[in-house]
């Protein structure tokens, strides 16, 4: 059977916001997706014999939402972080159940977390999995994902009990050894490895540089916390940055360091919710954009943000836009006027954070996060909601108007995983069993 009479999935007319810069924004557009690919993008196309054809009128066709950082063993522990008052509060109630988690409780930790993610429209995630205290610890987290069907960068945590981290760091590294050996890496697996870092504060830059010259031995995407003052120029002058390593947080970055990142191809993940929880400053962002870093989203903490990119795509508009407006009146310029690059940030820059930008910092820039031909035909279908849709640019009315509620359809590597809001091989009943079991033991 040659490939043009494979029967693909057609979805017709509607509003594409494709995300690819030659293709833009296309009303009531189509697009065909083939053996998990997406193989054509336009106006009218032909229905092929055997095609499922679904029917997009009235709702906007965007790539699948990409998080590249979330802790995904927290989501069950959902409300135990709420209202916390710094990083203290977090490392002696969220941080500190580390210890008390076994292999089973990250398995239902992945799994509740995953299914939870894709009815919200997330189809990739980086699992930032810093509770690796076994190796059942890892093997059971990426048994879940797999089930699940989420695509997921398993990014292995280097980071165990901090009293013992030297004594496990040969185990864990031959781990990573034998999962780099194991797993598929090719582009369409939909569970790859990856691996994060120690964080230097910890570490220290020795082990530090052990687990980056390993991870990019095997070719493994990375990503660490920055969260310490001067660790980017650390980086540099141990010749350690690249485009491969995902920093995540940086609000201390000087302008100096985010020129650093700009000029090795990297990426920042912020994860603005948290952030602003832990009391950190999150002016970095707009910093980072401008100096050209590519700026993706995570969530971080489900212990107590929801596990909703829509919510930290609005939170992260108005943070930048409000600092914007701060600057202005700092300068005298009120009331605000429009001039040449102000406002800088636009409601359709957060689309890409969690698509383009955020296919690029897990390892598939040229391959995720966009609806075009040949990509990964991750796609998702948001209604416009109940009441009437946006007038205008369709960017901002998921940026600014979309909840998760919206969420109609999702589509990873072309199989169709919901469907007109309902889930589809795998149940709501089975995460919300499989959360109620890591409570039980972990709190009764
Ligand atoms: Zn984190």
């Amino acid at each position: 059977m040659t490939k043009s009479s494979t029967p693909g999935l057609l979805l017709r007319g509607a509003t594409l916001l494709t995300m690819d810069s030659v293709l833009g924004d296309i009303t009531d557009g189509d697009l065909r997706i083939e053996a998990g690919r997406i193989t054509a993008v336009g106006k009218s196309l032909a229905a092929r014999p055997g095609d499922e054809v679904i029917d997009a009128h009235g709702m906007l066709a965007l790539p699948g939402l990409i998080d590249t950082h979330t802790h995904m063993w927290q989501g069950p522990l959902k409300g135990l972080g709420a209202a916390m008052w710094g990083m203290a509060d977090y490392h002696q109630h969220i941080f500190s159940l580390r210890e008390k988690l076994s292999a089973e409780d990250m398995h239902d930790a992945a799994f509740a977390t995953g299914v939870e993610m894709l009815d919200n429209g997330i189809t990739t995630v980086l699992d930032f999995c810093h509770n690796v205290m076994s190796q059942a610890h890892a093997a059971r987290s990426i048994d879940a994902h797999r089930k699940t069907g989420q695509r997921v960068l398993f990014c292995y945590g280097m980071l165990g009990n901090l009293q013992t981290l030297e004594a496990d760091h040969a185990w864990r590294l031959a781990q990573v050894r034998s999962l780099g050996a194991d797993m598929d890496a090719s582009p369409d697996a939909l569970v790859r490895l990856g691996m994060a870092l120690g964080s230097l504060e910890y570490t220290g830059l020795e082990m530090f540089e052990v687990e980056a010259r390993i991870a990019r031995e095997l070719g493994l995407p990375m990503s660490f916390h920055q969260n310490v003052a001067g660790q980017v120029h650390q980086l540099e002058a141990a010749g350690l940055l690249g485009p491969d390593l995902l920093p995540v947080h940086c609000n201390p970055a000087l302008d100096a360091e985010l020129a650093l990142l700009a000029s090795h191809g990297c990426g920042i993940s912020f994860t603005p919710e948290s952030e602003v929880g832990d009391g950190r400053s999150t002016r970095v962002m707009a910093r980072a954009h401008r100096a050209g870093v590519t700026p993706s989203l995570g969530i971080d903490v489900p212990s107590r943000v929801a596990l909703d990119l829509f919510s930290q795509m609005r939170l992260t508009f108005w943070l930048i836009r409000n600092e914007e407006a701060e600057a202005e009146r700092a300068a005298g310029r009120w009331p605000l006027t429009r001039y040449p690059g102000v406002p800088f940030i636009q409601p359709r820059h957060l689309l890409e954070y969690v698509t383009v930008n955020a296919a690029r910092a897990v390892g598939l820039g040229d391959q995720l996060g966009r609806i075009a031909p040949g990509c990964i035909a991750d796609v998702i279908l948001l209604r416009p909601g109940a009441y009437s849709p946006s007038l205008g640019d369709p960017a901002a009315h998921v940026v600014l108007q979309s909840t998760t509620a919206d969420v109609d359809t999702v589509i990873v590597g072309g199989r169709v995983r919901k469907r007109e809001g309902h889930l589809l091989d795998v149940a709501r009943s089975d995460a919300v069993a499989a959360t109620r079991r890591m409570r039980e033991r972990l709190f009764s």
